[in-house]
């Protein structure tokens, strides 16, 4: 492993767009030996979702859900070469992606094009704002590493405005919970509501999951550090829908709902967030009444929406591509509207599955299979054509037969080479809803199973915990939680 060199002209090349779940997936199960792989991504490493918002409150560190790319990519049978850069256009007509570094550091050469025979689109999703004024400026985002970064540092330092001027990372962002400020000498008491206000768009997993963190790091740790203010945080979760969590059985929902009202996290159903100021969020209210309800810091987690590379891409097959939600695939995950050389798998999609970790890693290794199959087809197929050719030059008859029979057995086992539609197999539903509680859909023989509390929070964390692609992640997961569980969060960082 290691030693040969990444191209070789005899194989075909996969190009390998994104390094999340599906890229990953794919990356981890596919057989490189038949392959040259090039994996393409701005982030030189997969994250681990599912824990992002545990990093957001200091609970894990960055390091123990990232895995960089080239771990994965160096234990291949051959060299997999990974490249950090954007793919910024694709060309299914002559089969070439344009790529860009565009980092800062970026050398004299930084924007290139390469060919391909195999193209798997696995870009994911941006996060969806709906235009919605102030919301791309003003509110914190929870999709990326740094969105993770940029919400633990508005609660962590929850400094005076000043200090995040001189912070490129989140300048742009000027609602700042500030706890500092709000425990600023001669603050006053109007100003320090606004300011322990903490709001949270969407009701779906991910702005259930933030609050549940962000409820825990206020109970656990700021309770000790602020204990004239502690009383007075407020979270509110602000959901456009009758419900939260529409995904998950009425049971759960129920259960959410009251631990969040025990937890005095305020769930408002059928409320749009119509603007996000610098120091209020502007709702629409269940009586189509406009209220402006002053805050001092916005989560969004208003769900997802396709990437730039993704619609530029729908855009050259305007017949095919029609699903304004993302790309339209066969049951093969080939892109509609091309010839078979383009896959596309996980959140960049648009199927009847939802756009999940589990849906994305299952894709990817169904792809590596498919891949495993084309490759075993391919050497059949070049084996029969030389045996055809030799057949024509042979005038020996005991050779003859012997070669027509060979032929014959080669042409059954090319026949037999199936590639099966993709199948999803659901393992289940799990969300962590705060106060060392998680709720949990798990498909059974005759119907699902719904469990919830501190038992099922257990069980969220061993998933995710035996999830985790590697033992150096396990660890620094497992590590981080026994330090917080021993020492609280770190508050001392940044
Ligand atoms: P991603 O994992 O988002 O990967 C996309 C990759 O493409 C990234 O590496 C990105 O850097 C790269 N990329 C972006 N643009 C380009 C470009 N132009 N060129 C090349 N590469 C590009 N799902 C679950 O099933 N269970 C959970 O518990 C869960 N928890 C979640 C918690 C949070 C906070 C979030 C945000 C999501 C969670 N999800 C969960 C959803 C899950 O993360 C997504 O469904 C999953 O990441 C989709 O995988 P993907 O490979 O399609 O995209
Ligand atoms: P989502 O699409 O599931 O939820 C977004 C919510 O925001 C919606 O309910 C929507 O009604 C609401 N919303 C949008 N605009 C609004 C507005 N202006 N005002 C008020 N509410 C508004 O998004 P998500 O929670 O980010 O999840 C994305 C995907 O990732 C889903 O498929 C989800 O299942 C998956 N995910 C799973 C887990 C888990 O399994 N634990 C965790 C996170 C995400």
């Amino acid at each position: 492993p290691g030693t040969q060199l990444p191209y070789d002209p005899e194989k075909k090349t996969i190009v390998i767009l994104g390094s999340g779940w599906g890229a990953t997936s794919l990356l981890k199960t596919l057989d490189t030996s038949e392959y040259n792989v090039v994996i393409i991504s701005p982030k030189n490493y997969f994250l681990f979702t599912p824990l992002l918002p545990s990093v957001a409150v200091g609970t894990l560190s960055p390091k123990a859900i990232l895995q960089p790319t080239r771990y994965l990519a160096r234990h291949k049978a051959r060299v997999v070469t990974v490249i950090e850069a954007e793919a910024k256009e694709i060309d299914p007509f002559n089969k070439t992606v344009t790529f860009e570094d565009d980092t800062e550091i970026k050398g004299e050469v930084s924007h290139t094009t390469i060919p391909y025979d195999y193209l798997v689109h696995a870009v994911g999703a941006e996060v969806q704002t709906f235009g919605i004024p102030g919301v791309q400026e003003k509110a914190c985002f929870m999709k990326e590493l740094g969105d993770a970064e940029i919400v633990r540092v508005h609660i962590h330092r929850l400094l005076i405005f000043q200090a995040y001027n001189n912070d490129d990372n989140v300048d742009a962002k000027t609602i700042v919970v500030g706890i500092e400020s709000a425990a600023f000498p001669g603050q006053d008491d109007t100003e320090i509501d606004r300011l322990l206000h903490i709001v949270i768009v969407g009701g779906g997993p991910t702005g259930i999951e933030v609050s549940g963190e962000i409820h825990d790091f206020l109970e656990d740790d700021l309770k000790a550090w602020y204990p004239e203010l502690a009383g007075r945080i407020r979270i509110s979760l602000v959901e456009a829908l009758p419900s939260v969590l529409p995904m998950f059985s009425k049971q759960l929902i129920e259960y959410t709902e009251s631990t969040f009202k025990e937890s005095k996290i305020e769930i408002l159903t059928k409320t749009m967030v119509k603007e996000v100021k610098d120091r209020s969020v502007v709702l629409q209210m269940p009586d189509k009444s406009i209220q402006e309800v002053p805050c001092g810091m916005v989560v969004w987690a208003g769900g997802n929406k396709g990437r730039k590379i993704t619609q530029d891409l729908m855009a050259k097959y305007p017949s095919a591509q029609t699903n304004r939600r993302g790309l339209t695939v066969d049951d093969h995950l080939r892109l509609a509207g091309v010839n078979g050389s383009i896959f596309a798998i996980g959140d960049c999609t648009s199927t009847s599955y939802a756009p999940t970790a589990q849906v994305a890693s299952q894709q990817g290794a169904y792809l590596a299979r498919v891949f495993a199959q084309m490759a075993k087809k391919n050497t059949l197929e070049a084996k029969l054509t030389q045996l055809e050719h030799y057949e024509t030059t042979v005038t020996d008859a005991v050779e003859k037969t012997n070669l027509n029979s060979e032929i014959e057995t080669t042409r059954k086992l090319i026949s037999n080479v199936k590639v099966r539609p993709f199948h999803y197999s659901h393992q289940g539903s799990l969300a962590y809803i705060g106060s060392d509680k998680a709720i949990a859909d798990l498909p059974f023989a005759n119907g699902n199973i719904a469990s919830a509390g501190v038992a099922t929070f257990l069980f969220w964390r061993s998933a995710y915990l035996s999830t985790l692609f590697s033992l150096r992640n396990r660890t620094l997961v497992a590590n981080d939680w026994l330090i917080t569980k021993i020492f609280g969060r770190d508050l001392s960082r940044d």
